[in-house]
């Protein structure tokens, strides 16, 4: 068994928030597990609390396409959240749950060691971009401890706003290069305190 999967049954029993008792299936995340890229989605929704795997709803699906506008599926990467637990009525995660639920992630960055990490949204992209504006920075990265952090919309807010769609898309195919770049970084695993800097 992996290290990872070995997470997943941890992150399986917790119940630090009152979300986890209302959760079908809690939802670790899914993919590589040597992935170079790491995607990283908002919560759990509907389908995902059912499966207990990440974005397999519409907006799933719509990752999907964008992942393949650029030759990737998603076995080829790693797909995870900020929070691992459906919030009740797909409300917004609370800080108090993003807070407890960050050793999680934390964990899942430091197993997976990915070059390149892609937030998805507003939630994710405060974890690693402290005080920043989505509609300012999407589509602009940032080095740290050899990892390019890269910020983008949901895919979910393209779905629900067209004009979003040509500006995630277009977004999403600036990833190979930004990636190749990475690949280029000198080797150098990250320290977990590397990542506290990070600030929600
Ligand atoms: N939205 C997310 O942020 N994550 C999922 O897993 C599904 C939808």
């Amino acid at each position: 068994m992996s290290v990872l999967i070995e997470l997943y049954e941890e992150i399986a029993h917790c119940q630090q928030c009152e979300i986890a008792k209302y959760r079908t299936k809690v939802v670790p995340g899914e993919g590589a597990e040597d992935a170079n890229l790491l995607f990283i989605g908002e919560a759990p929704g509907w389908h995902e609390d059912q499966q207990g795997r990440p974005f397999v709803g519409p907006a799933g699906l719509y990752l999907d396409e964008l992942l393949a506008s650029i030759n990737l599926r998603r076995e080829q990467v790693y797909i995870a959240n900020v929070i691992k637990c459906r919030p009740t009525n797909n409300r917004d995660p609370l800080p108090v749950e993003i807070q407890a639920c960050r050793k999680w992630l934390e964990r899942q960055i430091e197993l997976i060691h990915p070059k390149m990490i892609v937030t998805l949204g507003r939630y994710s992209m405060a974890m690693f971009f402290p005080g920043k504006s989505i509609s300012r920075i999407h589509g602009t990265a940032q080095k740290q401890s050899n990892i390019i952090y890269y910020a983008i919309y949901h895919p979910a807010a393209a779905l629900h706003q067209q004009s979003l769609r040509q500006v995630i898309e277009a977004d999403m195919l600036k990833i190979p290069s930004l990636l190749a770049q990475a690949e280029t970084m000198t080797e150098a695993k990250p320290q977990p305190q590397q990542l506290s800097m990070f600030e929600v």
